[in-house]
């Protein structure tokens, strides 16, 4: 018998988020986000399930040649652009869009020999301070792109470095109108949260990832609750033993729980190297045998263990959510001081996936 933890991924679900995503903003084009291997989920697993996007972005060129592979023939974005020169031949080659962020990609753009142009995302900095030319510096970068015979179709990007927020967009929207001013230009602006929650940052194309695989930009599930979003990668696992313990009994390394009562504890095959965070407190929510209870006592690398006392027909072999749909990936992040993100992408690859 294999170890009981597993992942599995509920791709109806993710279909599902990808329609509630057109229907928030429906002028809109959408990129699904599916970096980081899809947020953790697996690219090669679920990109069928969003076929009907109108296009992927990520950032590493294996991912965005796996899609081409597959026989994905619709518009990749490549969202960091090219690292070095020489990756032009690919983009060429698989005909990727790409970004362009810094100086010296247009000149390796006007240096290269293409087969075709390539479509460019022109990113401004409008506050983030990662990529992106400046506002004052973004007219002159699109006139040297425009001019290039080796660009196609131009839009302009920018990302939002404080959209969960109801007043989040405000001055990075006055940046980003002050520097498209007179451009005429198509745009990109909307991760997640903005395409949930700032319409008029929707423009030509909307970017969401974390909202595809159901968790909260906000790394506040109350936030999406009733958005319709459902999650769709749900972390299991089983009891595989059992502790009664007595008054002033210790649980764990560290002996960082103390029982101060008679409490019967489960033992679950889960634990930090499966990428369930080490560093979640006693009371992380947890499901077992479909009752809410808690964990107890440091996680380790193989285990944790979680209170039986509001389950005290669990035993051996009971069944155990870790996150999934009744323990939200944000209340499990939110306990740990993290979001969902975090946690998705950290999911050890000794876990099995399946998709339902
Ligand atoms: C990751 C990323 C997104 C998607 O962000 P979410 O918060 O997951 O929706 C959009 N645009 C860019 C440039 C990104 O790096």
């Amino acid at each position: 018998m294999s170890r009981p933890v597993v992942a599995s991924l509920d791709l109806q679900a993710l279909r599902h988020n990808l329609s509630v995503v057109r229907r928030a903003a429906p002028g809109s084009r959408v990129w699904s986000v599916v970096k980081a291997n899809a947020y953790g989920h697996g690219i090669d697993r679920i990109w069928s399930a969003l076929k009907e996007t109108d296009g992927f972005a990520m950032l590493n060129l294996e991912e965005a040649i796996l899609l081409r592979e597959r026989g994905w023939k619709g518009p990749v974005l490549m969202l960091e652009g090219f690292f070095q020169a020489e990756d032009l031949a690919l983009f060429d080659k698989y005909r990727l869009t790409t970004t362009v962020h810094s100086n010296w990609q247009i000149k390796a753009l006007q240096n290269a020999r293409l087969h075709a142009p390539l479509d460019v995302y022109v990113k401004v900095n409008s506050g983030m301070n990662r990529l992106g030319f400046t506002p004052q510096r973004l007219h002159t970068a699109w006139q040297q792109l425009r001019a290039l015979p080796n660009v196609g179709d131009m839009t302009l990007m920018s990302h939002f470095a404080d959209a969960e927020k109801p007043d989040g967009i405000r001055e990075a929207m006055v940046q980003i109108e002050q520097a498209a001013e007179g451009l005429g230009c198509p745009r990109s602006l909307s991760n997640s949260a903005a395409t949930l929650w700032h319409p008029e940052a929707h423009f030509d194309w909307v970017r969401p990832g974390i909202v595809l695989y159901g968790a909260s930009p906000s790394g506040q599930w109350q936030d999406i609750a009733n958005s319709g979003l459902k999650p769709v990668m749900t972390l299991s696992s089983e009891i595989i033993g059992i502790q009664n313990l007595k008054p002033g009994d210790t649980v764990g390394y560290g002996r960082l729980y103390r029982a101060t009562q008679e409490q019967r504890i489960g033992i679950v095959a889960c634990g930090y190297a499966d990428g369930y965070p080490r560093i979640a407190p006693d009371n992380t929510p947890v499901l077992v045998d479909g009752v809410r209870t808690g964990t107890v006592g440091r996680v380790s690398m193989d285990m944790l263990a979680v209170d039986l006392t509001p389950c005290p027909q669990a035993g051996i072999g009971t069944p155990v959510e870790l996150w999934g749909n009744e323990i939200k990936i944000d209340d499990v992040a939110s306990c740990c001081g993290t979001v969902g993100y975090e946690l998705m992408c950290a999911l050890a690859p000794r876990v099995p996936v399946v998709t339902v």
